[in-house]
């Protein structure tokens, strides 16, 4: 696979294998210095096994967390617009030979409708979600450029999506600026595997069969200007060790030829999924405690890179995840299109995979609160044109700290007043109060004039 050098990582695992302790210790002394590992660093934290070290790696996760990101989580809702697929990944029930699900593709009205039940449950930020096909008569980008659209159009009294990310196909340089002209934020694509005979093995035909075009799909949107990505592999197809430190090698290689890595990481597991062998007998099934350690270890390797979890997990697991380094999450999904206005038989009925945390937006915003994490839907980099190299300029000093705290409490106050159970509104409005004491003076004054403007009505405003 392009970019991605087997032979070298087998033998960074082998070598981590042998880490003496005071290199060990090195490391996790550079890792407080919220610098980024080397692959051979990263690979000797992979594979510390014991317990009292791997103490010392979730303490420097919470550390480099805490510095960087503050205690913000940020919320979004995947939006699954169709499950017709051309391809056959054997551990997708979209998967084009599966005959055991209903195949649909949302039309405009249909999405729009979609849209309106989220904004009326509090939600910004969608990811948009899409097979590899594109309804009769349409192709892929023509669906795209319309459904994002149609996304934007909708609003709910003063409340609109503010941001639409998407996970789609590979497209073409011409077809990702159609893409960015949408108004596009974040486009994402796993790479599933960065092991070429495993990657051959589960993609048996249709476009995703070619590995190196699904890689090199991350270059064509940075080409084509799209400079925010989002890259991530499925674990439990290969080696956790091994794509971890693959995925790195395909950073470095963005690093080196657009000055800009990814700005967030996926980690999904693999779920159950109707149709899918593979997916009830994953073959590299990772444990809780190496997923663990995983989150963690990424956090270390790319201290400035967001790292996303999704609904595949618990809420114990997400719980516990949020302080080692996740830095978005996702709430309330439903993986079946038209799934949000389904009700709960959308749950089971024609999903991607089974979903193991299922609670509402509001209760997982209350859950949040109450262990201090501020829950956020700013959207105001992109908007701002805070992307790619110019956030990581700001984010790497810390400037960006300062107003990623004002604006994730700004909408916060926003969900408090409009959508939240009286439960979840007394504490976090107690959350905001504690949170504000801790600002310097002008910021707290700017604080206040922003919340006295959504006293008054005015919503979506930002630094
Ligand atoms: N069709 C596009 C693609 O494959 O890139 C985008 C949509 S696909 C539904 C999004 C992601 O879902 C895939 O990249 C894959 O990693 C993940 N996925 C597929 N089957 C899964 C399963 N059984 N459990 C967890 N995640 C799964
Ligand atoms: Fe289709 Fe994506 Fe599922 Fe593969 S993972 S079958 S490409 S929807």
């Amino acid at each position: 696979m392009k970019y991605i050098d087997e032979a070298k990582i087998n033998n960074l695992l082998k070598d981590a294998a042998r880490t003496a302790p005071a290199e060990l210790d090195r490391i996790l002394v550079k890792t407080r210095t919220l610098q980024r590992l080397t692959l051979a660093e990263t690979a000797a934290l992979l594979a510390v096994e014991e317990p009292e070290r791997l103490k010392s790696i979730f303490a420097a996760a919470a550390y480099v967390k805490e510095h960087i990101y503050g205690s913000r989580i940020v919320l979004f809702a995947p939006l699954y617009i169709s499950n017709i697929c051309a391809n056959c990944c054997a551990y997708c029930s979209f998967n084009a030979k599966n005959k055991m699900i209903e195949r649909k593709a949302l039309t405009v009205e249909e999405i729009k409708e979609q849209v309106q039940w989220l904004l009326q449950r509090g939600h910004k930020r969608i990811l948009m979600v899409a097979g590899e096909a594109a309804p009769a008569g349409k192709t892929n980008i023509e669906y795209y450029v319309e459904s994002i659209k149609a996304v934007y159009s909708v609003n709910v009294g003063p409340h609109r999506i503010k941001r639409v990310n998407i996970n789609c196909a590979p497209l073409t340089v011409d077809e990702f600026k159609q893409l960015k002209a949408a108004g596009i934020g974040t486009f994402q694509i796993f790479q599933e595997t960065y092991h070429e005979g495993t990657y051959r093995q589960v993609h048996t035909s249709g476009p995703k069969k070619d590995p190196d075009n699904r890689i090199d799909a991350v270059d064509r949107a940075f080409t084509a200007g799209i400079d925010d990505v989002g890259i991530g592999v499925l674990l439990g197809l290969y080696d956790y060790r091994f794509e971890i430190l693959a995925m790195l090698m395909h950073i470095e290689h963005l690093e080196e030829r657009f000055k800009v890595g990814p700005h967030t990481i996926s980690v999904p597991r693999i779920e159950p999924a109707v149709g899918s062998d593979l997916s009830r007998n994953v073959p590299y099934k990772l444990t809780d405690d190496n997923f663990r350690k995983l989150v963690a270890v990424l956090r270390l390797a790319v201290p400035y890179t967001g790292i996303i979890l999704t609904t595949r997990e618990t809420a114990a697991m997400r719980d516990e995840l949020f302080s080692l380094g996740v830095s978005q999450v996702s709430a309330e999904s439903r993986t079946s299109p038209g799934g949000y206005t389904e009700g709960d038989e959308a749950l089971v009925k024609d999903t991607q995979f089974i979903l193991n945390d299922k609670r509402s937006l509001d209760e997982i915003i209350g859950s949040l609160i109450s262990k201090k994490f501020i829950p956020s839907f700013c959207a105001a980099c992109y908007r701002k044109a805070r992307t790619g190299e110019t956030f990581m300029n700001l984010a790497k000093p810390g400037t960006i700290k300062g107003k990623c705290s004002i604006n994730a409490l700004i909408t916060l106050k926003e969900y408090l007043d409009d959508f939240a159970s009286p439960e979840v509104k007394q504490a976090g409005y107690k959350l905001i109060e504690e949170c504000s004491r801790e600002f310097d003076e002008k910021t707290k004054a700017e604080l206040a004039k922003f919340f006295a403007a959504v006293d008054r009505g005015t919503r979506d405003e930002y630094v």
